[in-house]
């Protein structure tokens, strides 16, 4: 066979097997740790659930490796601004492995708290993702109570790219990273479901619950945005850890961060 029919041969050949397909990119899930306190247990139940005035409650934030993209999901407190607040910054934490503020390419917000968002303007160079309607909570006149602006003019001044998101998105495109809308404890909530190769679904809850009792009690906090919304979508993310055999991880609940491994060790 002549040489270049034969290099166009075997290329068809591993075209057939499928040798040439773009390799499927390495996903890596990463717990920041950006806050530790109590909480008021009966803030969280309209039905008068519980009676415990001081329970542990943590704030974390996540890192998200695709290929070579970084997101970064949630930013908890900033540092220093209150005693729940973490003593290492998110972009400290992200140094320790390795990453710069701007290889992170997403930042996923699950909704406008402070708890949230402290550290969010630590990422400028970020691709803001934010549900609909909590950025038009964020932007009206005034804004919406309990919306933590200070750490979005930068987006909201045309400084940082934004994408309100109006469904779920697809971050990557390949099904990996998956924001979800879940309303409810605000108007434009979201989730985030991970889809590890090892670990396999892995559903990061934002605060559409804040523990374990209300997740399996459908619980919900008295000064939530809507009541529907919130048993809407902790039934939702129900039925997807049944479907997916995901790990649900509740963001606020201590008992939970021992489903990822340790920083900075990551979940893959
Ligand atoms: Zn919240």
């Amino acid at each position: 066979m002549h040489r270049i029919a034969r290099a166009l041969f075997i290329a068809a050949s591993l075209t057939a097997l499928g040798v040439s397909a773009q390799p499927a990119a390495e996903v890596t899930l990463t717990r920041l740790d950006c806050g530790t306190g109590f909480n008021d247990q009966r803030r969280f139940s309209d039905t008068f659930a519980y009676s415990d005035p001081r329970v542990p409650f943590t704030f974390s934030c996540y890192m998200i490796k695709h290929g070579d993209d970084y997101m970064v999901w949630d930013t908890g407190y900033l540092p220093g601004s209150n005693p729940s607040a973490p003593t290492v910054s998110l972009v400290e934490q992200l140094a320790q492995v390795k990453v710069r503020p701007e290889q992170v390419k997403y930042v996923g917000i699950s909704h406008f708290h402070a708890d949230h968002t402290g550290q969010l303007a630590s990422l400028p160079a970020s691709t803001l993702l934010i549900g609909d309607r909590e950025w038009a909570a964020l932007t009206a006149t005034p804004p919406m109570a309990g919306a933590n602006v200070a750490p979005f003019k930068h987006w909201i001044s045309g400084g940082g790219k934004v994408e309100p998101q109006a469904a779920d998105k697809d971050v990557f495109g390949d099904g990996t990273v998956v924001i979800l809308r879940m309303p409810g404890h605000t108007p434009g909530h979201q989730a985030l479901l991970v889809r590890l190769k090892e670990k396999g679904a892995v559903i990061l809850s934002g605060d559409a619950v804040h523990f374990r009792e209300n997740y399996e009690n459908t619980g919900v906090p008295g000064s939530n945005f809507d009541r529907a919304q919130t048993v809407a979508s902790i039934e939702r993310i129900k039925q997807i850890e049944k479907n997916l055999k995901a790990t649900v991880i509740i963001q606020h609940d201590p008992r939970d961060i021992g489903r990822l491994p340790p920083f900075p060790d990551a979940a893959r």
